[in-house]
């Protein structure tokens, strides 16, 4: 099935049809950047600009940066905070004047694993699976025999007293003037906690950061065998598309 998946990110809006029995994206992503926080009407417009632009009339996926459950965003460490409690899916619909049924939103790292578990870094692997990406915030995409525990919020663990992300995103490299060493000894502060309480056989690395991975893993202690993710930026939007054709 043909579906278009959209990855909301922390400072653009991206999306691309996908063909869902390939991974395969049918045309080029159309990226459109929000420099600014917008609530959750004015996302919801540059959502539907995007849809506009691919002049899309079937199935939509979303990938979105925050918990969501039955529809509503519970939590997010990023964005506007009036999206706490908003009902995503009804929003949407109301705004692309579409049927909920033919609009899914699942969270952004959980659709970037749906699409490496599926196609890319994951395929064909059993045992557990954790999709990590970093970019403005970190997220998680916890996966057993190729199944999805959703919305776990893995950046969003103590370190250093504050949430993860604060220190170990790729946004936190840049703040703190972190080159790659300096920073990859605090992802591995960080990794090595997540591989004591999960055990995981594999952990698969997205974001825009994933492509630089020949510049950092190398400094990383794990016993975890770590690779980048296939799609590197791309599996948010392929994610998405698979929670879609749902
Ligand atoms: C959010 C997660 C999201 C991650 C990556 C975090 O701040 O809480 O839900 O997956 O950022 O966008």
């Amino acid at each position: 099935m043909n579906t278009l998946g959209i990855d909301i990110g922390g400072s653009a809006v991206k999306g691309a049809p996908v063909n869902t029995r390939t991974g395969r994206l049918l045309a080029p992503p159309h990226r459109i950047a929000t420099p600014t926080v917008l609530p959750p009407a004015e996302l919801a417009r540059v959502v539907a600009d995007l849809v506009a632009h691919f002049a899309w009339t079937g199935p939509i996926g979303v990938g979105f940066p925050g918990v969501v459950t039955h529809g509503t965003i519970r939590f997010l460490g990023n964005l506007h905070p009036d999206f706490v409690g908003c009902p995503i899916v009804k929003l949407l619909a109301q705004t692309l004047r579409r049927r909920q049924a033919d609009i899914a939103v699942i969270n952004d790292a959980d659709a970037a694993g749906l699409a490496e578990v599926r196609f890319g870094a994951g395929r064909k692997r059993q045992g557990t699976i954790l999709m990590l990406t970093f970019g403005t915030g970190v997220g998680s995409g916890l996966f057993l025999n190729g199944h999805l525990y959703p919305n776990t919020e893995f950046g969003h663990l103590r370190f250093h007293g504050q949430p993860a992300e604060k220190f170990v995103s790729a946004a936190a490299k840049d703040r703190r003037h972190l080159d790659f060493p300096a920073w990859a000894a605090e992802v591995d502060a960080y990794l090595h906690q997540l591989e004591a309480v999960l055990f995981p056989d594999l952990i698969i690395v997205g974001g825009g950061i994933s492509a630089d991975h020949a510049k950092w893993f190398p400094h990383l202690t794990l016993s975890t065998p770590i690779v980048p993710a296939k799609f590197f930026n791309e599996a948010g939007i392929v994610g998405a598309a698979l929670a879609g054709e749902a």
